[in-house]
């Protein structure tokens, strides 16, 4: 397993081309904007070696026997899943931003298990190729992204329908070394400080959508692909250190536009070609595990919100005010109930015909569906208690001027035994943490609400209420015992 550092290192010896603020990256690993991320990222390499996160962070490989990062694991146990939910926590209560690694973590998981049963049906080889590319990633400790979600272009129409037909991706040739693929992956979490990408589809599909129907494994710095990183709320403050308020591990995960121009990939990387029919299996699988994650990251950033709005409580002074107590209370009970949600669908997982374990997948779409509802009253709160400072202080550039910057001191002061500086530190990272980019992310993050609305009532099993219903009115007598 890499050390933090030695993920940093091996950063650098890529060459990925990625561009941001239409300028080409020369160093995209200390970059302003990207480091953060990187640092995030490099957390959850330095944890493993941690003594006290090591049970959580490590796991044993079931290919090879031996000790690896979980982020490499494929679930073998609901044990596996709820270590998953608590490592999540713990890792985000170090960075309280997004370390990127779970996409593909449950890329690999989602594809492992859907390359079984499409090798059932069709007597493909696509499982030996996904466990070997997973042997590979558990060896190397390299980082893969997860990259599904596709540009859509219009929403009505499906993949083979749309007037441009990159708008998803597909092969574009075949021949017998690999293939040969086209088109974008939109919102790539932490793609650029990734050492691979796990390209899947986005939707399930039909017969039309055949040559959309692929997966495959590239390296984030093959030839023909490039980045270009995305803004993010309050980035220009990324050239300041103060305003940015968590200024080493950022906030979210870094996300950029990938596109592809005609990437080979050889036929030992490619897990799915033409099998439309397994696409929507495998979404489902893929969210689902994502969904699963967000009581636990979201969990854990929620916790470092909670600390810091009770940090602001008592530099105001108000800490003791019943009604402060009683909306931390909220605030505590709002975490907790996104986090009972990810422990709850994770021990309620199950077996797949391949061995591997699924989570619930009602239950981590309720799960998600919360966190979509939930971590905005939390953040609403933690402002009620903070106050407006949270979004009218002057710049860092103003408390460092030497005509002003006394004046921006002496009336940033809350309490007399607390210095202005620690109130301002605490107020960015506050605002850092619940404003725009955080809160969009909760949202949208491992899918919309309404595909959580969707997954709902597909997995909630609504004729079988109904017929408990009628039963005890009386109106169905079949089933009856008594
Ligand atoms: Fe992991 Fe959370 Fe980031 Fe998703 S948002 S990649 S679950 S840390
Ligand atoms: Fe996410």
């Amino acid at each position: 397993m890499m050390t933090g550092k030695e993920y940093i290192d091996s950063l650098r010896e890529l060459k990925t081309i990625v561009y941001a603020f239409g300028e080409k990256l020369d160093n995209f690993v200390d970059h302003s904007l990207i480091r953060p991320h990187v640092n995030a990222a490099a957390t959850t390499y330095d944890m493993a070696h941690d003594p006290e996160f090591e049970d959580l962070v490590t796991a044993k490989s079931h290919l090879s026997g031996e000790k690896i990062s979980r982020f490499t694991h494929i679930h073998h146990s609901t044990e596996d899943l709820i270590k998953k939910v608590k490592m999540l926590r713990a890792i985000s209560q170090r960075t309280g931003s997004c370390y990127q690694r779970c996409v593909g973590f449950d890329g690999i998981n989602a594809l492992y298990s859907t390359t079984y049963e499409i090798d059932q049906k069709y007597g493909t080889n696509y499982h030996e190729r996904m466990a070997d590319f997973v042997k590979y990633l558990q060896k190397t400790d390299k980082m893969v992204a997860g990259s599904m979600t596709d540009p859509k272009g219009d929403r009505g129409l499906s993949p083979g329908n749309q007037a441009d037909p990159d708008m998803y991706i597909r092969v574009v040739k075949k021949n017998e070394k690999g293939i040969v693929i086209r088109g974008a992956k939109a919102h790539q979490t932490g793609i650029v400080n990734s050492h691979e990408m796990l390209i899947m589809p986005t939707i399930a599909l039909d017969v039309a959508d055949k040559d959309y129907a692929v997966a495959c494994a590239i390296p984030v710095d093959a030839p023909g692909v490039l980045h270009i990183f995305g803004r993010q709320t309050n980035d220009t403050r990324k050239y300041d250190e103060m305003d940015q308020g968590n200024a080493c591990f950022g906030v979210v995960g870094g996300e950029a536009l990938t596109v592809l121009e005609d990437i080979f990939v050889p036929w030992e990387r490619v897990f799915m070609c033409g099998e439309y029919d397994f696409a929507g299996m495998m979404v489902e699988r893929f969210a689902s595990y994502h969904r699963q994650n967000y009581g636990g990251c979201k969990g854990g950033v929620s916790d470092i919100v909670i600390g810091a709005t009770a940090a602001m409580a008592e530099m105001n002074g108000v800490a003791k005010a019943s009604h402060i107590k009683d909306k931390i209370i909220e605030m505590i009970h709002l975490t907790e109930t996104i986090y009972c949600g990810s422990v709850a669908c994770s021990s309620q997982g199950r077996p797949l015909p391949c061995g591997s374990y699924f989570v619930d997948p009602l239950l981590a779409n309720v799960t998600k569906l919360n966190v979509t509802r939930n971590i905005y009253e939390i953040c609403r709160l933690s402002h009620d208690i903070a106050g407006g400072l949270l979004a009218t202080t002057p710049s860092e550039q103003d408390l460092n001027h030497p005509e002003i910057g006394k004046y921006v001191e002496k009336y940033s002061k809350g309490v007399d035994s607390v210095p202005a500086i620690e109130r301002l530190r605490m107020v960015r990272l506050l605002e850092n943490m619940t404003g725009g980019t955080a809160l969009v992310e909760s949202m949208h993050g491992a899918g919309s609400p309404q595909a959580q609305r969707v997954m709902i009532l597909r997995q909630g099993n609504l004729p079988h209420k109904v017929k408990l219903a009628k039963r005890l009115a009386s109106l169905d007598k079949s089933g009856s015992e008594r």
